[in-house]
């Protein structure tokens, strides 16, 4: 920081009702601090705002001051993007105000809510809209980028579900952006990512779920993937819209329903949720436990938030983390034959490689209705690289690398921007696919100075 840019810190102190803190700031270390500890970037402040206005007083400040400016919702983005180095970053985490309106079945979140703020608030009533799996998640890098989870075949991607948003622009005025009102600016934030403004404030169409529901895992030894997997895919082409089931490759956890013995074994886990009447998954879900001879299985019927947490103690922030990221239109046999090659050789015992299922309700919108083009995802794997030990970043950054390419010849050639990381610059292009140029005029229209590049950028056309 010059002179002049302290004595500016001190004027925007004076109308700021949130907090800024600086390097010299007990809190700046742990401020500084996202999911992934890959990220240590250094910002020269970090602004937590607490209301509309202060976001429109850090936007001003940070174009009229030419500084570097990044946003962070969640903190939970791969590629670490919510930091930056010697600029600011507008900080929204502690903005969660969430008000539901249970006869109109909508939800209004700020833009630094976590899933689980959204959830706890709209399973208060019974309602859900479709989001991620781990409730840690920021809604607001989850929404920009598409958004899909255990509702998504039911209800459509996360995009599907926002009714409108707040945006502060590049030009530090806000506006409503919805299928009435900057129609442009609402398509555009639908999938294009956080390049087009601050979004304040999310609000979403919400649906009848739970708040009780069938869910759980189905573990399978190694020894057993390849036609485990084969009847997987079989059986998710046929599933009714209210099934979801993913699955996840992996050593298996110390979990209580497993034997000691698969503890720290190869596995894959079948992880399921049912959206309709527990009772009529009961049957539907029976031919899941007949792929072969399973290891164990924690199935029943809980609560819909407890199982959007299910996964949040094998993804805790502060591990080491490198993802590699593919669509898949269909799933082949010599893409199961790689997926166990690689099981086999994990580098370490956090590493996993999972295929989320899309479909249903996901793939009826056309490409280009919204941002977000990859209508034709039925699968979306990510290779979680994840370790603790910097030690290991060589080898557990090259396994997720050589699985990545072993599996390319079989993917979409789409990729999911919310899971591309820092250094795939050279995938942007695919990840707004067919949109990427209706972007660039959006982008030129709300942003002409790229102000918001800290994300997969879209460059003013
Ligand atoms: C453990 C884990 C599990 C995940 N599971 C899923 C899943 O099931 N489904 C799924 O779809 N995705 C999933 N994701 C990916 C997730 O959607 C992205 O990481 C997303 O970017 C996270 O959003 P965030 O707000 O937490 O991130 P941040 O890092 O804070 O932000 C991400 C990007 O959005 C921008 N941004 C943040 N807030 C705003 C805002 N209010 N206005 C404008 N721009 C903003 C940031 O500048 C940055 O470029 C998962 C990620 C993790 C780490």
């Amino acid at each position: 920081m010059t002179k002049l840019q302290a004595t500016k810190i001190q004027e925007l102190k004076g109308s700021f009702r949130g907090e800024i803190l600086l390097p010299s700031d007990d809190t700046y270390e742990s401020a500084r601090k996202i999911w992934n500890a890959m990220i240590d970037k250094h910002p020269a402040l970090i602004v937590r705002c607490s209301t509309t206005s202060d976001v429109v007083r850090a936007v001003n400040f940070a174009r009229d001051n030419g500084l570097v400016l990044a946003v962070r919702g969640g903190g939970h983005n791969i590629a670490g993007n919510a930091m930056c180095d010697d600029g600011i970053v507008i900080d929204l985490s502690q903005m969660k105000t969430a008000s539901v309106d249970p006869a109109a079945r909508r939800v209004t979140i700020e833009g630094g809510a976590t899933l689980a703020d959204l959830d706890a608030a709209t399973q208060a009533h019974g309602l859900a809209t479709p989001v991620g799996i781990n409730s840690t998640t920021g809604v607001a890098g989850l929404t920009l980028g598409g958004g899909f989870g255990w509702l998504s075949r039911k209800y459509g991607m996360t995009i599907d579900n926002l009714e409108s948003a707040e945006v502060v622009t590049a030009a530090g005025e806000v506006v409503r952006a919805s299928a009435a009102e900057h129609p442009d600016l609402f398509w555009a934030l639908r999938g294009g990512s956080g390049n087009f403004g601050i979004v304040t404030r999310f609000e979403f169409r919400l649906h009848p779920v739970g708040p009780d529901v069938l869910s759980g895992l189905i573990v399978y030894p190694i020894s057993e993937a390849k036609s485990v997997l084969q009847r997987y895919r079989d059986f998710v082409a046929k599933a009714p819209d209210d099934l979801s089931v993913w699955t996840v490759l992996r050593q298996a956890p110390p979990l209580p329903f497993l034997p000691k013995e698969v503890h720290g074994k190869e596995i894959v886990a079948l992880a399921l949720l049912y959206a309709g009447d527990p009772k009529q998954g009961e049957s539907l879900i029976e031919p899941l436990r007949k792929f072969g001879t399973p290891a164990g299985e924690h199935v029943g019927v809980q609560p819909y938030t407890a199982w959007q947490q299910a996964f949040d103690p094998l993804l805790t922030a502060g591990a080491r983390n490198y993802w590699k990221s593919h669509n898949f239109s269909t799933l082949n046999d010599g893409l199961f034959d790689a997926v166990i090659q690689y099981i086999e050789k994990l580098p370490s015992p956090q590493c996993e490689i999972f295929f989320g299922a899309l479909g249903g309700a996901t793939t009826r919108p056309a490409p280009n209705s919204a941002a977000y083009a990859h209508r034709d995802a039925l699968f979306v794997m990510n290779v979680h690289g994840r370790w603790e030990d910097p030690a290991d970043d060589k080898s557990c950054i090259g396994w997720a690398r050589d699985f990545f390419n072993a599996s390319a010849p079989f993917a979409s050639g789409g990729v999911y921007v919310n899971f591309l990381t820092a250094d795939e610059g050279d995938r942007v292009r695919s990840a707004y696919g067919p949109n990427y140029d209706r972007l660039a005029q959006v982008k030129r229209k709300y942003d002409p100075d790229n102000l918001f590049h800290m994300n997969q950028n879209i460059k003013p056309a």
